[in-house]
């Protein structure tokens, strides 16, 4: 891990105005996702901002019928709010699949969601299904599955699938193989 200083943010303004003027500042809620990255060398900040003391915790229901959930809201806390299991319980159910009882005491609502980056990958994603549209035969789409898996537009976006711990497509490439197999193509 390289060097890095630690600022608790007093108050919102206070973490704006420290993302505002240093580029190269991060926020830090339960550290579960970005301890690792950094662990790993994949984020390098140099200033993090532990935003724990900030108001964001709570969960509340709206008048109009929803729920608005504050982003440092840990995931038992929002998979054990009696308005969750009643309204979502979908949601609860999901969040208790995940990771562990110690991660999930420590992870936050707002950590969930570097929603930059997920937008950036479902951007390339984009792009790259609109290269499969237009094939005439199944031949050729398993041709240019097989060119496109090791293209440097792909390299790109494995890396930030990987980067949000999602499965990269080299991962389901035996899949998609044993498919073509089984299709006879
Ligand atoms: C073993 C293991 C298992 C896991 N299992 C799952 C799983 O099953 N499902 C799942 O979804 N995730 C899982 N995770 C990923 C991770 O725990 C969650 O994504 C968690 O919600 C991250 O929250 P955090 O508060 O720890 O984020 P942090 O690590 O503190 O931050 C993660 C990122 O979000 C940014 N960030 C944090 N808070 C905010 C905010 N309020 N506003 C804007 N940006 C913010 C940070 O700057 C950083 O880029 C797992 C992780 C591990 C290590």
């Amino acid at each position: 891990m390289q060097p890095f200083t630690l600022t608790e943010a007093r108050d919102n303004k206070g973490a704006i105005n420290i993302l505002a003027s240093n580029k190269n500042a991060k926020v830090i809620a339960g550290g579960t996702n970005l301890l690792d990255l950094m662990k790993m060398y994949v984020e390098r900040p140099e200033q993090l901002i532990d935003i724990n003391g900030l108001d964001f915790k709570r969960i509340e229901v709206l008048p109009g019928g929803g729920i608005r959930i504050g982003a440092l809201v840990t995931n038992t806390d929002l998979a054990y709010h009696p308005a969750i299991i009643k309204q979502y319980p979908v949601l609860s159910e999901a969040v208790l699949a995940g990771a562990s009882a110690q991660l999930r005491n420590m992870a936050t609502t707002g950590g969930n969601k570097d929603r930059e980056e997920l937008e950036e990958v479902k951007r390339k994603t984009e792009n790259e299904k609109k290269n499969f549209e237009g094939y005439g035969s199944a031949d050729e789409i398993k041709k240019n599955y097989l060119s496109n898996v090791r293209s440097k537009a792909a390299a790109k976006v494995n890396g930030q699938l990987k980067k949000l711990g999602l499965p990269t497509m080299p991962e389901h490439k035996d899949e998609f193989m044993e498919l073509c197999n089984k299709l006879g193509v």
